[in-house]
């Protein structure tokens, strides 16, 4: 390999090369819009376009696409190459400004949830100058935004922007009131923790259920599972290794900043973790990180699965959404200060995001809803779908401290009037590590937890900072207008706090009794499934913020509602047809075939002795008959249950049908077939089990 500080971002048209290859005139101007956010100047793109060509050209590209996350939840490209006709026959690379700024691909078969009639099959693309162009293969690729026709957005990555400009728009007028001035622009950062599975691809390859549904529908459990915790953290086996190292160096080449690797609690479960940065990079290179992960593991002989429950029985695979504040000046919001004064402030960006939580826990927990996530999600291995924060033993203290206005006692018994000056210092708590909590205060940032590992981060973010962006602003309105800037600060957030200690939880979030007093006593919300979560999108008090922040509009959230759903019928049904498929076609005749064998098996042995007892012959036939009968009556049952299904009036009733008729027959008709996995010989089931998948990889 060679030198990692050589190779790394060598595919990524970065300030570096931008420094290098363009004017200053034309560096300046972009670099204005890339870190200040200011419009970009169309003047400068025939230049851009031009140096990024040869760049790219000279680094072997020989193509260009707009590259951009459409709301399939995966990214899309569509490849042209530079090639243009020259006079003498020959042809030239060419690629203009007009060709970088904006392309026109077919759009009509993207989901649009009814925001784009087919007949009007355009979508733009457009470039998003604030994420590098990177070469993948012999293709440039532009991160774009793409939008429809009429200016609405149809991907994930323009409302991720606006939420961002909301954020900055609102924390700057905070900043201000604290007599910052020097600060130009806010914005958030994410480090998120991916977790996946890998499999040998030969077995992959036999499993139709992983090929179409990317989790399996059968299987019965291991005689070893997770349950000797002798994974997590464990010495990483060579094979995976070679994959980390491999899959490693593709990612620096792309300035993706790959930094951690261990093994995760399931066994052949891993966890890859980059060092944070900007969201929306953040999120583009988490959708590279995705790609390449299941890239290199097919050169490797291996599977790398993203879904959020590969196997039952065993942990699933989440997305650790690592979120911060910070300011161009290089200051994280979410740190404790030095002084009071910028405690003061500290604590008012955390009163920001506790009541940002609490307000809106619905969007937070929709913002992750997906028929994968639904399995992990409450399930004891994951956060429950109840959402709370967990704020440690010092900053409680200190909340509780100026609530009450008592002394807080944790580091000088002086009463916490927030008039800024008396505020005591404190240090952040880095002592207790709850792994519970959906979101958790880890010293200088937060920790949301919920996300499934498939996942695009942009909605939770986009979520985040919009809920954000609300509080701040309400905070803005409330201190601008106020004589006393100290006084109201602190009354600001001592109503805060009251208002919103419910959501704060440093306990155990996978007890029961935990989501009893959740919901029971503190009232907190506990959608459970996707069909519970999604319809909220379109409660007003969500549409109203969301729309006021321009984040989306009243037309996007109501086809974004459409479109998640759309997505979790799709899901479950395809899950569904096969399940079927593999029940009908090849469970019921292995079950069938080994049971005739055993019969058989037990008709020989008689023919040599009548009064030979055949104890287990007689018995396992009688097992086996009884669930396969069992299997088949489940059979009949989910074909009614998708008739039922597809006579849906819309996809909100879908979707509940789904989840009420559906995903319990579901459930019987995997137990039924999982049983006589148990007791059918290794050699007449028809696709590698459990045992294999998740021990497969030696
Ligand atoms: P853990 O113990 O949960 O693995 P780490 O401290 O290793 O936590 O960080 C996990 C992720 O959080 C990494 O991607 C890291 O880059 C990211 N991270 C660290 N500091 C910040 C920050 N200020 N803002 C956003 N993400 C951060
Ligand atoms: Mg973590």
């Amino acid at each position: 390999m060679s030198k990692v500080t050589e190779i790394f971002a060598s595919n990524v048209f970065d300030d570096r090369v931008m420094k290098s290859r363009l004017s200053a005139k034309v560096y300046n101007s972009l670099k204005n819009t890339i870190d200040l956010g200011t419009r970009l100047d169309p003047s400068v793109a025939d230049a851009v376009a031009e140096a990024m060509k040869e760049w790219a050209v000279e680094k072997g590209a020989t193509h260009y696409t707009h590259w951009f996350q459409p709301l399939t939840g995966i990214t899309a490209e569509k490849h042209d190459s530079f090639i243009s006709p020259s006079p003498d026959g020959r042809v030239i690379m060419d690629f203009s400004g007009k060709e970088l700024i904006k392309g026109e691909p077919d759009a009509s078969s993207f989901p649009s949830g009814g925001l784009r009639a087919t007949f009007e099959a355009r979508g733009y693309t457009a470039w998003d100058p604030t994420s590098y162009a990177f070469i993948k293969g012999k293709t440039l690729c532009i991160p774009t935004a793409f939008c429809s026709y009429g200016g609405e957005a149809l991907d994930k990555k323009t409302p991720l922007l606006r939420s961002m400009q909301a954020l900055n728009k609102q924390a700057l007028r905070i900043l201000k009131l604290f007599g910052n001035d020097t600060v130009k622009h806010v914005s958030t950062s994410v480090g998120p923790e991916q977790e996946y599975f890998l499999i040998p691809q030969e077995l992959y390859d036999k499993r139709k259920d992983l090929i179409y549904t990317g989790r399996t529908l059968f299987g019965s459990k291991p005689p070893k599972g997770q349950e000797m915790d002798d994974h997590y953290f464990g010495v990483i086996k060579p094979r995976v290794e070679a994959y980390m190292t491999d899959l490693n160096e593709e990612l620096w080449k792309l300035g993706i900043l790959a930094k951690t690797q261990h093994n995760e609690v399931a066994p052949a479960q891993h966890e890859l973790a980059p060092i944070y940065a900007t969201t929306n990079i953040a999120t583009d290179h988490n959708q590279l990180t995705m790609e390449i992960m299941q890239k290199v593991a097919k050169k490797h002989g291996l599977v790398c699965l993203l879904h959020e429950k590969p196997f039952a029985g065993v942990n699933g695979s989440g997305k650790h959404n690592n979120w911060s504040i910070s300011t161009d000046t290089g200051v994280n919001l979410l740190t404790p200060g030095e002084t009071p004064y910028e405690n003061a402030q500290f604590l008012l960006f955390l009163c920001a995001v506790i009541k940002a939580v609490d307000d809106y826990q619905d969007l937070l927990r929709i913002s992750v809803a997906t028929a994968g996530n639904d399995h992990r999600l409450g399930a004891n291995e994951a956060p429950p779908a109840v959402i709370s924060i967990f704020l440690g033993e010092e900053l409680e203290g200190i909340l509780k401290a100026i609530e009450t206005d008592t002394p807080y006692e944790g580091i000088e018994k002086k009463v916490m009037k927030l008039g800024v000056s008396v505020l005591p210092r404190f240090t952040r708590d880095t002592t207790d590590r709850n792994r519970t909590s959906p979101f958790a205060f880890t010293g200088n940032k937060f920790e949301f937890r919920m996300l499934g590992s498939s996942n695009s981060i942009a909605c939770a973010n986009i979520m985040l900072n919009a809920a954000v962006a609300e509080s701040l602003k309400i905070y803005a309105d409330r201190l601008e207008g106020a004589e006393n800037f100290e006084e109201a600060l602190h009354q600001m957030i001592k109503k805060t706090i009251t208002d919103h200690r419910r959501i704060i939880f440093n306990g155990n979030g996978y007890d029961d009794a935990w989501i009893k007093e959740a919901t029971e006593v503190r009232g907190l919300l506990n959608y459970r499934t996707t069909p519970d979560a999604i319809p909220h999108l379109m409660d007003e008090k969500n549409v109203k913020m969301l729309t006021e922040h321009k984040v989306f509009s009243e037309e996007e959230l109501r086809s974004r509602t459409e479109i998640t759903l759309e997505n979790y019928c799709k899901a479950v049904v395809i899950e569904a047809n096969t399940m079927e498929q593999l029940a009908r076609r090849e469970i019921l005749p292995a079950i069938e075939e080994y049971a005739a064998f055993v019969a058989k098996t037990a008709n020989a042995k008689k023919s040599l002795a009548t009064d030979l007892a055949c104890t287990y012959e007689t018995e396992t036939v009688k097992k086996l008959s009884q669930l396969a009968s069992d299997a088949y009556k489940s059979l009949d049952k989910l074909a009614a249950a998708l008739v039922k299904v597809q006579g849906a009036k819309d996809v909100i009733e879908e979707g509940y049908l789904i989840r009420d008729e559906l995903l319990g027959v579901m459930d019987e008709l995997r137990a039924s077939c999982d049983e006589a996995e148990t007791i059918t010989a290794a050699k007449f089931w028809p696709f590698p089990t459990y045992d294999e998948l998740l021990f497969g990889v030696r």
